[in-house]
Order: C-alpha cells, then sequence, then structure tokens
C-alpha cells in the first residue's frame, strides 16, 4: 500500500497536462524512483504470498514460455517506466516494429473473435489463439531472459507455473494438468493502483504493454531527436 500511496504522491505534486520535452522529462524523473520502489515491494509481496501458500514454483531463469502471451492489463506509469528505459536502446526501432506487429495481429484475432461465439469471452478465446502462434516478446533476448527485467510490469511479475515448464508452451496451456496461475494484490492497493492510473488517464496510454509503447513512442518519442 506505502509504495503505491508513495506513487500516488509523487503524481498528484505533477501538473500533468500538455506535455512538451521538459514535463516529459520532468515526469520520468519523478516516476523512477516511486516505480522501482513500487516493483520492488510487489516481488516481495509476491514472493511472500507465495511461500504462505505453500507454493511449488517451476519456473526457472532462461524459461521463456509464457513470454509469448499477449501482455495486457498494464498500468500506464509502467508503459512511461518502460518507455523512458527503452527509447536510447540501439534496438528501439526494432522494437516499435514488433509491437506494431504484435498489436496488428492480436486487434485481426479478436476481430475475428467478435464475430463468432460468447462476445464476453472473445478477449479470452483471442489470447488463446495469439499464444499458440508461439511468438515472442519483443523485449525477449535470445537467452531466453527479458530484456526490460527491472522494468517489466506487475502482469508479467505476478505469473507463475506450479507445473512442467510443457504445460506452459503451446497447446498444452489448455491442459487440465496445467496449473497457471496468477497472485492477485489485495483491494485497497488494486484502488490505489487505479487512482494512480487514473492521474494519467489524460495521456490516453493503452493498458495493452505493445500498443502502450507504440502510443508511448507517438507521445513522446518526437522529443527524442
Ligand atoms: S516484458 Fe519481459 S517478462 Fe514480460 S513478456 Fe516480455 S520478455 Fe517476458
Amino acid at each position: 500500500m506505502t509504495a503505491a500511496e508513495t506513487l500516488e504522491a509523487t503524481l498528484n505534486s505533477l501538473s500533468i497536462g500538455e506535455m512538451n520535452p521538459e514535463a516529459y522529462q520532468a515526469l520520468g524523473n519523478a516516476l523512477e524512483k516511486p516505480l522501482q520502489h513500487l516493483h520492488g515491494t510487489y516481488d516481495r509481496y509476491v514472493a511472500a504470498a507465495l511461500k504462505e501458500d505453500g507454493k511449488n514454483i517451476t519456473c526457472k531463469k532462461g524459461c521463456s514460455a509464457c513470454c509469448r502471451h499477449y501482455v495486457s492489463s498494464v498500468e500506464p506509469f509502467e508503459i512511461l517506466g518502460i518507455h523512458l528505459r527503452i527509447r536510447h536502446a540501439e534496438n528501439y526501432p526494432d522494437i516499435l516494429f514488433a509491437s506494431h506487429d504484435r498489436v496488428t495481429r492480436f486487434d485481426k484475432i479478436f476481430k475475428e473473435e467478435q464475430g463468432k461465439g460468447e462476445a464476453s469471452e472473445a478477449e479470452d478465446r483471442s489470447l488463446y489463439r495469439y499464444f499458440v502462434r508461439g511468438l515472442a516478446c519483443p523485449f525477449l533476448g535470445k537467452d531466453g531472459e527479458c530484456g526490460i527485467y527491472e522494468s517489466r510490469p506487475m502482469s508479467c511479475r505476478m505469473f507463475f507455473s506450479e507445473t512442467s515448464p510443457r504445460f506452459c508452451a503451446g497447446t498444452s496451456l489448455a491442459s487440465p494438468w496445467n496449473r497457471n496461475f496468477q497472485v492477485e494484490l489485495p483491494d485497497e492497493a488494486e484502488e490505489a493502483l487505479a487512482r494512480c492510473s487514473a492521474l494519467l488517464a489524460g495521456l490516453e496510454i493503452p493498458a495493452e504493454l505493445f500498443a502502450g509503447v507504440l502510443e508511448a513512442n507517438a507521445l513522446f518519442g518526437k522529443y527524442d531527436v
């Protein structure tokens, strides 16, 4: 809670309106430490929750089967943190092209799924269809490690498996033996984070990681020249 409230207080202290290069840099500077603190606290909370529940986690460094999911429900302040981190990277254009490709593919599948079956399940069906294509996240390194590990969003930090990695890949994801799960935050912490996101709502950064990165580039990329 305290980490989320610190981030909220930071965002409240800033006037987030019309963006210009100075305002963007100031936002980035102000977000850096509270965001690191939030992610660090979040990791400790998750570790404690897993221990308390006696979960036998099988996830290992370099296993990246889950990095084929279309990452959604990312907070806009996390997308800004990622954008600030990658915008000067050598492979930045590659990340943008790959992000565009992912968004285009997912949107196409989602449109198709909206035209069939139960409408409320269209997103879940789309996420599954997308996943089984096996497209790696643009941030995934050749060594199977996340290229933005310290800045990766909470959506990635909350995802675990209790079963063999083979159940995390391809169509085995739908196996009844698969025990992938997510660690949820307490409601009050979720509410504090939602208030943080609301403070950035005017920037209209999409919740999907890859669409969000593209949007952040459209908003702020022009300041990088
Ligand atoms: S951001 Fe990192 S952890 Fe998350 S899906 Fe991409 S490579 Fe995997």
